[in-house]
């Protein structure tokens, strides 16, 4: 065991049990795996055995001491010594499984759940992700309307994945122990991310005490006539609030609102 480093969120999990678990979950059927921070190598060793090919981004030279022995034991796994998103993964990746499909499997460090999961969203490669998160992060991930969780994280991601809870991981089972709880997540993406969608939903969350009806005015500079005629034809109560909604219906407003004039 090395002395963990915080800055880079290293909390371990050495429980086979759960690790298999993970796995498992993760259905990858020899498909190809991309894991991020390996961290000492627990879910690495047994990913290197059920994928087809494995590239993983370590961000900590001194994990060489563990990640070395499983890269000679398994060829069809490459460990890269970087910061993931300090780079361009894209290309690396797309050149690595040969343009193949991949899915993410990872025990995120949660200083970068969120820049992970957009990276995710816009590289065509990833067509899945099984990720470990802190579980109120989780929690706001897959959380429906008229939950306080629900917000424009749901949304955002919840707009081009199908999203669902696998597994419920208590903070014991984690080396240092964190302070929180976390849970095992997955993402099956449907749609590509619209980055204009996720403008639309970042201004009509802006104000969450206001309606949805004054953030259309106030954040998006609607008319009073255009905000009314707007919720009016997608029979949206004008004293809504955005987080009443669920996709479907933010989708078919913002899909209205792009069709309005200048
Ligand atoms: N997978 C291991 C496990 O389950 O025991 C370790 C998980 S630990 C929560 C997160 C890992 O991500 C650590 O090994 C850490 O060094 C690594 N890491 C942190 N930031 C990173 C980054 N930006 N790029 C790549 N790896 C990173």
């Amino acid at each position: 065991m090395i002395k963990a480093k915080k800055r880079w969120g290293q909390n371990f999990i050495s429980d086979r049990n759960i690790l298999q678990k993970i796995v498992d979950l993760s259905q990858i059927d020899h498909q190809n795996v991309l894991e991020i921070g390996p961290g000492m190598g627990g879910l690495t060793r047994i990913l290197a055995k059920e994928a087809k090919k494995l590239l993983c981004y370590e961000i900590d030279e001194d994990l060489h001491e563990f990640l070395d022995e499983i890269e000679e034991k398994f060829t069809n796994t490459k460990i890269i010594y970087q910061d993931f998103l300090a780079n361009d993964s894209n290309s690396v990746i797309k050149e690595y499984f040969s343009q193949e499909p991949v899915i993410l499997v990872s025990n995120l460090p949660y200083y970068i759940t969120t820049q992970v999961i957009m990276s995710f969203l816009t590289n065509s490669s990833l067509q899945r992700a099984i990720i470990m998160v802190q579980k109120e992060v989780g929690e706001r991930i897959i959380s429906l309307p008229n939950n306080k969780e629900y917000g424009q994280l749901s949304v955002n991601i919840q707009g081009s994945c199908w999203v669902k809870k696998l597994l419920n991981i208590k903070r014991g089972l984690f080396n240092p122990v964190p302070n929180v709880d976390s849970i095992l997540i997955s993402l099956e993406k449907y749609a590509p991310l619209d980055p204009e969608f996720v403008n639309f939903n970042r201004l009509i969350f802006a104000n969450k005490r206001k309606t949805l009806y004054n953030n259309l005015l106030a954040n998006l500079h609607l008319s009073s006539n255009q905000a009314s005629q707007l919720l009016m034809d997608l029979k949206i109560n004008s004293n809504s609030r955005s987080e009443q909604l669920n996709i479907d219906t933010i989708k078919e407003l913002y899909n209205s609102w792009k069709k309005l004039p200048n």
